[in-house]
């Protein structure tokens, strides 16, 4: 069964919100939100890096994750070449 994020009470999202599926009632619609991904998304979906092989639990880690780590697969065969390259220099 695939959850979807339950869209935000007719009073706005910075009105108390309540989680569908587990009935606790947050704050504002962010916590719901945070909770949601927490809670609920994590069972359904694995966010994978095809770099490195680690998992995240939302979207939004994995992409944070390659960026900083990563920043693009030609970019990081650069920086390995050009690591080496200076290793070999230097002997
Ligand atoms: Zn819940
Ligand atoms: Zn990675």
């Amino acid at each position: 069964m695939r959850y979807h994020i339950p869209p935000p009470t007719v009073g706005g999202i910075n009105e108390p919100q309540e989680c569908p599926y587990c009935r606790r009632t947050f704050s504002c619609y962010y916590s719901l939100k945070r909770h949601f991904q927490d809670k609920h998304e994590r069972s359904d979906t694995m966010y994978v890096c095809e770099f490195c092989q680690r998992r995240y639990r939302t979207k939004n880690s994995l992409t944070t994750h390659k960026s900083l780590q990563h920043r693009g697969s030609s970019g990081m065969l650069k920086r390995l070449l050009k690591s080496a390259a200076l290793a070999h220099a230097n002997h």
